[in-house]
């Protein structure tokens, strides 16, 4: 009988406890978390607040079924997420892949709503990932998944704004516009009447590890939606809720999108519960025009993820973890690019906040990415496994260039002793 789970790494550890920053084993092993799990631990394992929510959720309420019933902490946690971030109104799922299926239906209905019934395709960029069930797989850049689903709701065809390989890195803000206007020219091709929506990664998370856009970029896609009626998606399963140093990433570019997906940062790992945000407009058509949403899962707004949402919120206000993510961000960030200015397979460190990308280049030519073969960046994190570290590899997303790079995202909480010792061990390991 076999637990099916692919060894990314190839090394495979049974972990019998976690607490804070730490990972244990029962052979008495430890591993420091640099990879918040899958970026998502952003308020370290265990923590006594979330914890007790979740023990409390249990003892007094079990699941009940959405189309009957509401539960407190769901309506809690709707109204808490709506009036901090700005938007209108919310649906709760259970993962980040779910949140884009969602978000992608919601764009579809807001055109039926509104008469124009042919909008439906949904356009991606080459980098991005949004999720591993067909429809969000079907619009992420990442070859070596996407490759499985095949067209469904469109190609990710528009390019991301890639600073560290630009041409010109004085002029970022013509580079950012240019990338933008790429969207614009296929919108001219294209029939902008079978369009609903863009998705995009605000920073983009595991399909190349912590690249940030120019703001103007991100300034001028929202623009560029408004003038050809597309509904703009931020997926910020990865982003969302501090992760960058604020609370949504789109915050660092002044820009807000139509419909936010939220996953990781919601349920910081301890229960799966994602979301997605309307904006007044989009709810407002669908809440006045047939007044039915067309969604749903059966474990959605589970009584259990929400006290989890609510205490992953007391949590980061309580103890300013958003704030802390911003200046520990920094100055880890800093800290790993003085380390990093002396290895010479490092091309760069980036990032913002607690997101943090450190890209493996060809110590003989900087130009160039590892080969792909080499999967430098699987390399890596096998060696900082063994030396105790966890982070997360990010390979192949640069296309045919290959493109590696290793993400450095702890818990936003984690203590200077460990940030410490995590720091040794990306120096040992590069
Ligand atoms: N969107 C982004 C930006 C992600 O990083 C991920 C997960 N890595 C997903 C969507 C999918 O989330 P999940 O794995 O929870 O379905």
């Amino acid at each position: 009988m076999s637990l099916i789970t692919p060894k990314v790494n190839g090394t495979y550890v049974t972990a019998t406890r976690c607490e804070g920053s730490y990972i244990f084993d029962s052979d008495g092993n430890s591993w420091i978390d640099g990879a918040s799990g899958s970026i998502a631990c952003s308020i370290g394992h265990a923590h006594p607040t979330v914890v007790k929510a979740m023990s409390d959720a249990c003892q007094h309420t079990s699941f009940v079924y959405r189309t009957q019933f509401s539960n407190p902490e769901i309506e809690r946690l709707s109204a808490r997420l709506c009036q901090k971030l700005g938007y209108a109104a919310s649906f709760f799922v259970n993962s980040g892949s779910e949140a884009v299926e969602t978000a992608i239906r919601s764009a579809q209905q807001y055109w039926r709503e509104r008469g124009k019934a042919t909008k439906t395709r949904i356009l991606s960029r080459r980098l991005s990932y949004h999720g591993s069930t067909i429809g969000s797989l079907s619009l992420s850049g990442h070859w070596p998944r996407r490759r499985l689903a095949g067209p469904l709701y469109g190609e990710p065809t528009q390019p991301t704004p890639y600073p560290y390989r630009a041409a010109n890195k004085e002029g970022m803000t013509a580079y950012g516009i240019a990338c933008a206007n790429e969207l614009e020219r296929e919108l001219q091709q294209l029939d902008a009447d079978n369009i609903a929506a863009f998705i995009l990664e605000p920073i983009i998370g595991a399909s190349g590890a912590a690249i940030v856009p120019p703001a103007e970029y991100i300034q001028r896609i929202r623009n560029i939606c408004d003038r050809y009626n597309l509904l703009l998606i931020a997926d910020e399963v990865l982003t969302g809720l501090g992760r960058t140093g604020r609370w949504l990433a789109m915050e660092h570019f002044g820009v807000k999108a139509d419909l936010v997906c939220l996953g990781k940062g919601l349920n910081a790992g301890y229960f799966p519960i994602s979301a997605v945000l309307f904006s007044s407009d989009v709810y407002d058509h669908i809440a006045n025009g047939s007044g039915s949403f067309e969604l749903g899962h059966t474990h959605s707004n589970h009584p259990i993820g929400a006290a989890v949402g609510n205490a992953v919120l007391d949590v980061l206000e309580q103890e300013q973890l958003v704030e802390r993510a911003e200046w520990h961000g920094e100055g880890l960030k800093f800290t790993l690019q003085e380390l990093c200015s002396k290895h010479t397979i490092v091309g760069e460190v980036r990032g913002e906040g607690m997101l943090i990308g450190i890209e493996l280049v060809d110590p003989t030519n900087w130009n160039n990415p590892f080969p792909v073969e080499l999967s430098a960046a699987i390399q890596a994190t096998q060696i900082a496994f063994e030396s105790g570290l966890v982070i997360y590899p990010s390979s192949g997303f640069a296309g045919v260039l290959g493109g590696d790079a290793i993400i450095i995202a702890p818990p936003f909480n984690i203590p200077e002793q460990a940030t410490k010792q995590l720091i040794d061990k990306v120096d040992g390991t590069l």
